[in-house]
């Protein structure tokens, strides 16, 4: 995941804590005095060796996007272990099992994703160096896997009973070419669709970190092709590559103020033969993202409407007696934007647990699977796991592994999942 801006949050005025967030504050009180929770606790103290075992062993079965089926498969024996019912892997590849509560026509979601960015042949064997867990993938999201089986253990073992099922998730798809693909299946169209209350989303970080807001964007290849021909023997024809260079021109001077975190780029741009030959075909990958839904569909409308100008021009300007110039723009990335409420119960028992224990909180918009809730109106947020990891999507990617504050988080983590499924 990637933030794009953050923001320290103030503490509440007492005066303005309405009679429903006091209930919520009373219910917070309540669990974290509970005996279950203080066995809970206990457990992931116990089991904390295991996460750090569970982290290594996960992250040394490679999932490349779309190669996550040999990790997902692992993952699944972990959920069977835990006692989890209804464990299964979807049609799309997202690992899941329900803890059950009292009532089962509401779910919440738990999850955190299989797929990392790295290619198939990656060297994965993760090094240890101290307190430092190094592998590329072993953050981002790996260890919040290993973390989420501990967490379902903890709650079994201390048989803590919710009000609502709650659904957890190894999902698939979540990193860049993904296209969030995993929680899309699971809120369009797999079995749980529309009985899903609330998500959160476990990515590496500290307890406090909370994503509230999904930056959304819209990814395409554009190829633009052409007769093709010899530099100097058919000089005078039209090329492909003057009508792309003209298009990412007329892209740069986007007429509009960009405001909303709104952003674009020209990523890749490849093609041709040879020095001496005119390119029959010439490509361009491009990214756009914005905060805004409606300012990303502006800038959206006006990329797309000036690649048939930049075809025009090229083929106005230069003789087409060997052929024109054509274009074809293909969506290659798509994820929705949306934003969770500070006013809404899954925000308020959040922060309420996180402010119990003392974290600082801070929010931030990003791109991650909380995108696809967020866009449905679904409340959700991204949330640390309790362990922080650096270097994210690159091979030097490391975790600290520091027990007793991992342990604080670990738990914090537990009491909000459980009430949220109160
Ligand atoms: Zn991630």
């Amino acid at each position: 995941m990637k933030t794009i801006s953050s923001f320290l949050l103030g503490v509440t005025c007492a005066s303005l804590v309405s009679g429903a967030a006091f209930a919520q504050s009373n219910n917070t009180n309540k669990f974290l005095a509970s005996k279950q929770f203080g066995e809970a606790t206990k457990y992931l103290a116990e089991d904390f060796d295991n996460i750090v075992k569970e982290t290594i062993n996960l992250t040394e079965i490679p999932a490349p996007p779309f190669k996550e089926t040999e990790r997902g498969k692992y993952f699944q024996t972990l959920l069977q272990s835990t006692g989890l019912e209804e464990v299964e892997t979807d049609t799309v590849g997202n690992v899941m099992g329900l803890y059950k509560g009292k009532k089962h026509d509401k779910v919440l979601v738990v999850a955190a994703h299989l797929d990392t960015v790295f290619p198939a042949g990656t060297d994965v064997k993760v090094k240890i160096d101290g307190n430092k867990y190094k592998a590329p993938g072993i953050g981002d999201d790996t260890v919040s896997l290993a973390v989420m089986v501990s967490l379902i253990k903890a709650l079994k073992a201390s048989g803590i009973q919710t009000q609502y099922d709650i659904l957890f998730v190894g999902n698939v798809g979540e990193e860049g070419p993904g296209n969030l693909r995993g929680t899309k299946y699971l809120f369009n169209e797999g079995k749980y669709k529309g009985k899903i209350k609330s998500f959160i989303s476990f990515e590496p970080g500290a307890a406090g970190d909370i994503t509230d807001a999904g930056i959304g964007s819209k990814r395409y290849k554009v190829d633009f092709n052409g007769p093709g021909g010899h530099s100097f023997g058919d000089f005078g024809i039209v090329s492909p590559a003057y009508a792309m260079a003209d298009a990412i021109t007329k892209f740069t001077e986007y007429p509009k103020e960009l405001k909303n975190q709104t952003t674009y780029n020209v990523g890749i741009v490849e093609g041709g033969t040879s020095v001496n030959s005119i390119p029959f075909k010439v490509s361009m990958t491009v990214d756009m993202r914005s905060a805004s839904a409606d300012d990303l569909k502006q800038l959206d409308d006006y990329f797309v409407s000036i690649l048939p100008k930049a075809v025009e021009n090229e083929n106005s300007k230069r003789s087409t007696r060997k052929g024109e110039i054509s274009y074809k723009a293909n969506i290659i990335g798509e994820r929705p934007v949306g934003k969770t409420a500070h006013d809404t119960e899954i925000f308020k028992i959040t922060e309420g647990v996180y402010k119990k224990y003392g974290y600082p909180l801070s929010t931030s918009a990003s791109s991650t699977d909380s995108n696809v809730p967020m866009s449905l109106g679904i409340p959700a947020l991204t949330l640390g796991s309790g362990i922080e990891s650096f270097n994210a999507h690159s091979p030097e990617e490391y975790l600290v592994i520091e027990k007793e504050k991992n342990l604080k988080a670990i738990a914090a983590n537990l009491a909000i999942v459980v009430l949220n499924a109160n």
